[in-house]
């Protein structure tokens, strides 16, 4: 199964990808996971992504591109994937047609996880995220267990750096100008679906699992 998952910063991606990675036994390629794991290892790309990524735009699509296509052509990729933060201009959405031509691979489903704006300046500012396995919670609307440390794993949390109130309005604006018209371009492939992310997390996955098994030929 070949998911593609859009949707505004804070309206629930990392959150139901990980939940489909259980389900459909397929990787979870993030854009915005690599970048962060790059930063912190100090790489080259790391260097190049972070001044953008601080300042709530857009990785130049010259380099986000190139890493996206490297991770398509590994071999987990081959049964399917879920794909999320990717595409998120039309230079991307274009750029991945021909990767996904060239690999023989047809996308399932776009599905486009929404919430209103002052829901997701709400998530994204309660957002934390574990140190040891990345797991992610909001301090209110998906407590861990005990205050500040992984249910899974007994790590700490911490609030990403691009979380504070300050960047998300920018990021906000970003996914209306950059990422919105994808929208219609994926509506007129026909593979498009649009999911309520206003909804309990549980309730957001028997929705987009009901949808993606729908479409199952
Ligand atoms: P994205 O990957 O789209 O930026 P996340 O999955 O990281 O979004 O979710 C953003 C924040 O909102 C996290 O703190 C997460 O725990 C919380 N969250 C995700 N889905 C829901 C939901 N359906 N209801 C309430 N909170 C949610
Ligand atoms: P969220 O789901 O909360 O928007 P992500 O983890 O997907 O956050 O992305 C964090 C940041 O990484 C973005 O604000 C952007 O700077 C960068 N990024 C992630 N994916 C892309 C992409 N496809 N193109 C350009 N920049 C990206
Ligand atoms: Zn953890």
């Amino acid at each position: 199964m070949y998911i593609l998952l859009m949707g505004p910063p804070g309206a629930g991606k990392g959150t139901q990808a990980a939940k489909l990675v259980d389900k459909f036994s397929i990787p979870h390629i993030s854009t915005g996971d690599m970048f962060r794991a790059a930063v912190k290892e100090g790489t080259h790309l790391g260097r190049q992504a972070k001044e953008f990524m601080d300042a709530g735009q857009l990785v130049p699509d010259s380099v986000t591109i190139g890493i996206v296509k490297e991770r398509l052509a590994k071999p987990d990729c081959k049964t399917g994937f879920i794909l999320d933060g990717f595409p998120r201009t039309l230079e991307q959405a274009a750029a991945l047609d021909v990767t996904l031509d060239q690999l023989g691979i047809k996308l399932d489903r776009v599905v486009n996880i929404t919430a209103p704006d002052d829901e997701l300046v709400k998530r994204i500012t309660g957002r934390r995220i574990c140190k040891g396995c990345s797991a992610t919670y909001h301090v209110v609307l998906n407590a861990p267990l005990v205050a500040g440390k992984c249910d899974k794993c007994g790590a700490e949390l911490f609030q990403r750096g691009d979380d504070q109130a300050e960047t998300v309005t920018k990021r906000l604006e970003v996914y209306q100008v950059q990422t919105e018209p994808l929208i219609s371009y994926y509506r007129d492939k026909g593979v498009y679906a649009e999911i309520n992310g206003l909804q309990p997390i549980d309730k957001v996955l028997d929705d987009v699992v009901t949808n993606l098994r729908g479409n199952r030929t």
